[in-house]
């Protein structure tokens, strides 16, 4: 795999992707054809939210005949889940029921050792028992999960044996600037994808990930080493999110900005708070947005609708509304902040239930 300098995209940076035709351009991904949106029959697909894939065909050829296949995808407990974790955990839920084979990894080792904020392994579970508690209460079951820090020798076996296949130079070239934490990190990364298909656990199939635009490079690698491996197994599959950004204009949610993102843990007071201030298509005057409509497509109010509320034809009537000026921000906000509020309340106490699974899987006790 030849890779060039400006082919960077930096998956631990904080900026929002717009520019998605250039990106597909530039990296060979193929969009997410419309008449697999339409089998799929939900809303992460029909929405438009999955907007590319590479070799997604093979997982959907499983699908379609009710055949097992490779479920995997992770968070890296650095920080506490918002509104974008969750919809990486309701797309894995999905896949989940259908027919997968599930591998969730909780990364606390990644998160350690990749991580600035993260000073101690200490705090990277304090914050995996708590990712892994809001986790199950969107859907996961503790049989899906796995904790790195706890994984057997045959997974560490696995991730060493892939540093032969990486050089730094390979590293530098896709990441810039590269530490011993981040390479570690890439390891496990890899290995997380790929050890589902080793002969100890599930075996050979298609497998499915999800991730951001942004950490295709993290793709691009694990499906080259896929390919240069003595192992029988299949190159990994990916689909793609298109960003859900930040609240505030040209940002992405981020765990270490409190501002850019509504969080699994906020108070609905909190969030409402977050809504009201977002950013949002409208226009500078009432008068004027009812002769002129708002524009949903840059607002993050309706982003917040798209992604997350569950009603297809009510996100699509706000949206349409939105633009002949039926909608005032302030009425939509309102709106959307009870919708809000109504998901984080049922949600916490959820989570409050969980807590007390996911501690004993995460401290193994
Ligand atoms: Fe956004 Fe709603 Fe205002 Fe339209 S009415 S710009 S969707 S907040």
């Amino acid at each position: 795999m030849v890779i060039m300098a400006d082919e960077r995209i930096d998956p631990w940076g904080n900026a929002e992707i717009r520019d998605y035709a250039h990106i597909f351009k530039e990296f060979g991904l193929s969009a997410f054809p419309g008449e697999w949106k339409a089998q799929l029959k939900h809303r992460l697909f029909e929405r438009g939210i999955i907007i590319a894939h590479r070799d997604f065909q093979k997982v959907m050829q499983r699908i379609s005949s009710k055949k097992p296949f490779i479920n995997i995808t992770g968070i890296a407990s650095s920080g506490y889940l918002h509104l974008g974790h969750k919809a990486d955990i309701d797309l894995f839920v999905f896949f989940k029921g259908c027919k997968a084979k599930n591998y969730f990894a909780i990364s606390d080792i990644d998160a350690y050792v990749s991580r600035e904020k993260i000073p101690d392994m200490e705090t990277a579970k304090k914050f995996a028992a708590d990712n892994l508690a809001h986790a199950l209460a969107l859907g996961l079951e503790p049989k899906d999960v796995y904790v790195q820090s706890q994984k057997e020798p045959r997974y560490y076996s696995f991730a060493f044996e892939l540093g032969k296949k990486i050089t730094q130079a390979t590293f530098e070239a896709i990441y810039g600037h590269v530490d011993l934490g981040k390479i570690s990190a890439g390891l496990l990364q890899y290995a997380d994808i790929l050890h589902p298909q080793l002969k100890e656990y599930s075996g050979k199939m298609p497998s499915i990930t999800g991730i951001g635009l942004d950490q295709d490079p993290h793709a691009r690698l694990t499906r080259d080493i896929a390919q240069r491996l003595s192992y029988d197994i299949e190159v990994p599959s990916f689909i793609y999110f298109r960003h859900q950004s930040g609240l505030k204009e040209g940002t992405k949610m981020s765990s270490s900005d409190p501002d850019t993102a509504i969080f699994l843990n906020d108070s609905a007071e909190a969030a409402a708070k977050k809504i009201s201030s977002a950013f949002t298509g409208g226009r500078n005057t009432e008068a004027e947005q009812r002769q002129l409509g708002g524009n949903p497509d840059v607002c993050k109010v309706h982003e917040i609708l798209l992604f997350h509320y569950p009603d297809s034809k009510e996100v699509k009537r706000i949206f349409d509304e939105c633009r002949k000026g039926k909608w005032l921000c302030r009425e939509c906000k309102q709106f959307t902040s009870e919708f809000i509020a109504d998901f984080l309340k049922k949600h916490q106490a959820l989570v409050k239930k969980k807590m007390p699974i996911a501690q004993k899987i995460v401290y193994g006790k």
